[in-house]
């Protein structure tokens, strides 16, 4: 099992130090807009004393060039040119994977809605297997990783929107094929529905313990917490994740704010769960 930890350019080189094996880089508009530029020189400058491996999470939203608004990234997008302006996010994103040479990168499967999932979301999936299959045509070396959706879904703005695919384990048997594996986020899966429950992260490793790589790590409580610090909610952690495939695990703790004050919340996780495990 290999240890990382949550790192934007920004963030002081003591979150850095915390990490064992990786640092999953976050990615935000201002990087796209920016054209990846202080992330290069940032990883330059560490990879001359620190050997990490990368991961890198795609940004959750970008600048939509006619609106100027903050816009959700969505590669299961109906909408065509939000369809187009999300699938080019992220063949930039894989450009700039290639280019550090990263291992992993986290791809969110979009259809985040104003109102619940009302019927057949077979659009919105296609629309998803359309991408992903364009994305996996490109040449990258490392895994592209599919995440978990928990049910209500919170916008940076704070209104509270839902997810209408990828919130149910059922959803990813068809995508899987397009993509190399899948990352489990636990408080994503644990509020699978608001009622919250243990019972659909075990489903997860049940039918996907195979193709989970990588876990996100932190505690909930339903019907709409998620990014707790761990033992704060009600997750099981140490019977799911000693039912995953541990020799290929990549690990990240996700509490809320855990970056602050020098990754005091991360440090906090990581030492809970390798107690647990
Ligand atoms: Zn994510």
């Amino acid at each position: 099992m290999k240890f990382g930890i949550v790192y934007h350019w920004r963030d002081p080189f003591e979150i850095v130090q915390m990490a064992d094996d990786f640092l999953e880089l976050r990615i935000f508009e201002e990087d796209l807009k920016n054209k990846y530029r202080p992330w290069k020189s940032k990883l330059k400058e560490l990879r001359k004393d620190w050997d990490y491996e990368i991961s890198i999470h795609m940004p959750e939203y970008f600048e939509h060039p006619n609106t100027g608004l903050n816009t959700l990234v969505d590669l299961a997008s109906t909408e065509r040119k939000i369809y187009n302006f999300s699938l080019e996010v992220i063949k930039t994103l894989i450009e700039f994977g290639k280019s550090i040479e990263a291992s992993k990168i986290i791809i969110h499967p979009g259809g985040i809605s104003e109102q619940p999932a009302l019927g057949d979301t077979t659009k919105k999936m296609d629309r998803l297997k359309k991408s992903l299959s364009e994305i996996s045509g490109m040449e990258f070396a490392g895994d592209i990783l599919l995440e978990n959706m928990p049910w209500f879904y919170w916008r940076r703005d704070g209104t509270r929107w839902f997810s209408t695919i990828c919130y149910t384990p059922q959803d990813f048997r068809p995508l899987l094929k397009y993509c190399d594996g899948m990352v489990l986020d636990f408080s994503h899966g644990y509020l699978s529905d608001s009622s919250g429950s243990n019972r659909y992260l075990e489903e997860y490793t049940e039918l996907y313990k195979d193709q989970i790589q990588y876990v996100h790590i932190a505690d909930s409580l339903p019907p709409d917490n998620e990014g707790l610090q761990i033992g704060e909610g009600n997750i099981n952690f140490e019977g799911i994740l000693n039912k995953l495939d541990k020799t290929q695990l990549w690990l990240v703790p996700e509490v809320w704010k855990g970056h602050e004050n020098f990754g005091e919340g991360f440090e906090i996780a990581l030492d809970r769960i390798n107690h647990l495990i």
